[in-house]
């Protein structure tokens, strides 16, 4: 039963993947994301239900258009193959459970956000303002579900926001004043006020404290490489994003491991 769970979870995960990979193309160019179905973008050529199988249709198709031979990206069993994965990880964390459904539909739009903001360093308000509407609708529902643990409701859902969005705002304010320069976007600040409605205030400072070192570790070696005079600027999106996932999943247990650590010295 539990094997036949994760299965279930995983293909559900690459299915909605599918789905998120039509978003990602579609929602920066402002084309609806429900018609016309997906198409080829080599020969426009609808692509065939059984050519349109998460992941598999990729591997059988050898990453080439059935019709034309136009390449496929790479990314696209990779978002498919993503989703599956932290969608069966969410079942193994919340089981089958409220909780699950909420977190499921936060990675995938942190996952869309991601994407869209690596291709044009921007993040649709559709999706952030968005994502703290939703979050906090479901935090007013998340607390009926009583075997909640810890009870996620909303205060503190509003307090993740005002952080998120309200005293960000005031830092990047205060930041882009004294020093004329601008700091953190307001797409990143907007995609903070969601994390807050979803996981609370911890929530928020985890994403940016962790979002900021893995943005470090990855974008000094890319400075170096592309000249530091760049003016190309690493989107901090994703890596807020992926900030929040590991505060999804091992938030909590790393937070008391650093007060630990952070006690003892
Ligand atoms: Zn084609």
């Amino acid at each position: 039963m539990i094997v036949m769970a994760h299965i279930f979870f995983f293909l559900l995960g690459s299915a909605i993947g599918s789905f998120l990979n039509v978003c990602i193309y579609r929602i920066p160019r402002e084309k609806s994301i429900v018609k016309p179905p997906s198409a080829c973008p080599g020969c426009e050529k609808p692509i065939r239900p059984y050519d349109n199988i998460p992941i598999l249709s990729y591997i059988l198709l050898k990453g080439k258009c059935r019709n034309c031979g136009t390449k496929i990206s790479i990314r696209y069993p990779f978002v498919e193959l993503l989703t599956g994965i932290f969608f069966l990880f969410l079942y193994r964390q919340f089981g089958f459970t409220f909780e699950l459904v909420v977190f499921m539909i936060f990675l995938a739009i942190l996952i869309v956000i991601s994407f869209i903001d690596l291709d044009f360093q921007i993040i649709p308000d559709i999706l952030s303002i968005g994502g703290v509407v939703l979050g906090f609708v479901l935090a007013i529902i998340r607390p009926f579900f009583r075997y909640l643990d810890p009870r996620f409701g909303i205060l503190d859902s509003l307090y993740g926001i005002a952080l998120g969005g309200g005293l960000l705002f005031a830092i990047a304010w205060l930041y882009q004043f004294f020093t004329k320069r601008e700091g953190m976007g307001g797409g990143d600040i907007k995609l903070l006020g969601m994390i807050g409605a979803f996981c609370g205030w911890k929530g928020v400072v985890f994403s940016l404290v962790s979002g900021s070192v893995f943005g470090t570790v990855v974008g000094i070696p890319l400075m170096i490489l592309k000249g530091r005079d760049s003016k190309y600027a690493i989107p901090f999106g994703p890596f807020l994003s992926l900030g929040a996932i590991v505060y999804v999943f091992k938030g909590n247990s790393l937070i008391h491991l650093l007060f630990k650590i952070l006690l003892r010295e």
